[in-house]
């Protein structure tokens, strides 16, 4: 495969060897994250190195927390071990890299605020889901850096201050940089994961409903549609009318060709039924076993010529053991009725249309 679908980077591109697919948010950014931790320890490492700007342990600790980051992104990138990986982002920044920048880079006049301010925000997206848990962890990384603080305050000395004001700004600066960065690309990856799985809740939804109200043999809208129809004309006062339509001695069907061929019967007349309900602007409806519903808003004269034009088209289908046919009767809403009423009118002008021979629709 050349590309994903969705994010349009190739399998063999540079950033999916380094961060893995798109999709799987958590893991992209924290391989993200990893990396670009490695990356800065290491520039600023030799940086340190070269100008002298720190003492000694911080630059070694800086090749060190590099050199543990990409170990860290190598398991979760390519050993699978996810988890291990974020866990030694954490443990690694809480324990070497922040307090190290702190008492490094100037405690609380240098950079590593906007670290702690990183941390807390990885940490609201991390356990987005355990609210307790999210809520501890907050406060354990706010005491952290009160701690880091008071440290700061009691025991001056620890603290690497900057030689000139020009270094502190340089520092500050370039952290601002970064952090904003950060900040703005976490909540672009998070937004698309929080579009994605609106979606697919949304889309299963969907779907949910639409299995609710279909008829799984046939495809048509069951009787659950038809009633939600029925009472919201009947509620805004909407004229509208039905054909109640019963399939001609469909059991001898049946008996004589078997359930499955049956069963094809009703599937080709669905699809005529569908086909007419389509072009008058309504619904095919079955309403159960060999029983349909044809249901168009407005007065009864459509619905009536519609229903005698799908009976025609019954008759010229090319079915494979001849030709059927159905009795219906078509009835339109009275605003005084309720839905029993007026299903009832449809069926006893369907057992009317039966008892005159089958073959025929009748209206009031
Ligand atoms: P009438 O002209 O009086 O309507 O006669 P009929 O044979 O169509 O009526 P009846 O009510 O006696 O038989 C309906 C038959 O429809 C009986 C039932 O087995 C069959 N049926 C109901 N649902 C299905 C289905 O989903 N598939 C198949 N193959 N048959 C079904
Ligand atoms: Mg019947
Ligand atoms: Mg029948």
């Amino acid at each position: 495969m050349q590309t994903t679908s969705k994010h349009n980077y190739s399998k063999h591109s540079v950033l999916f060897w380094c961060l893995g697919d798109k999709s799987d948010h958590h893991e992209y950014f924290n391989h993200a994250i990893l990396l670009t931790i490695a990356l800065l320890n290491l520039i600023s490492g030799v940086f340190n190195y070269f100008y002298q700007h720190a003492e000694m342990y911080v630059v070694l600790s800086k090749f060190i927390i590099s050199t543990l980051m990409v170990f860290a992104w190598y398991i979760s990138r390519w050993h699978e071990k996810y988890r291990s990986g974020s866990l030694a982002l954490v443990i690694l920044t809480m324990s070497a890299v922040i307090p190290i920048n702190w008492f490094g880079n100037g405690g609380s006049s240098g950079p590593t605020y906007f670290m702690i301010l990183a941390i807390l925000f990885y940490f609201s997206f991390a356990f987005r889901e355990t609210k307790w848990l999210r809520a501890i962890v907050h406060a354990v990384v706010i005491l952290y850096a009160i701690t880091l603080i008071w440290i700061e305050h009691t025991q001056p000395h620890l603290v690497y201050h900057y030689p000139t004001e020009v270094a502190r700004s340089v520092d500050l600066t370039i952290g601002f940089i970064f952090a904003s960065f950060y900040f703005v690309w976490m909540l672009s990856v998070y937004a698309e994961r929080f579009k994605a799985e609106r979606n697919k809740a949304h889309s299963f939804s969907a779907r949910l409903k639409d299995m609710a109200e279909r008829d799984p043999l046939t495809g048509l809208q069951n009787r659950l549609v038809l009633e939600k129809e029925i009472r919201s004309h009947i509620q805004s006062e909407e004229p509208f009318s039905l054909a109640l339509i019963d399939i001609d001695r469909f059991k001898a069907i049946n008996d004589n060709f078997g359930h499955n061929y049956g069963d094809h019967v009703l599937c080709a007349f669905s699809e005529l039924l569908k086909d007419t309900a389509k072009s008058y602007a309504g619904l095919g409806i079955r309403q159960g076993g060999e029983e349909f519903i044809l249901f168009i808003s407005g007065t009864i004269d459509p619905t009536f010529n519609a229903t005698v034009e799908l009976l025609n088209r019954l008759a010229s289908a090319n079915l494979e053991h001849g030709p059927i046919s159905f009795s219906a009767g078509v009835v339109e809403w009275d605003d005084r009725e309720d839905q029993i009423t007026l299903l009832k009118r449809a069926d006893d002008l369907m057992y009317a249309a039966k008892e005159q021979g089958r073959n025929r629709v009748l209206k009031e």
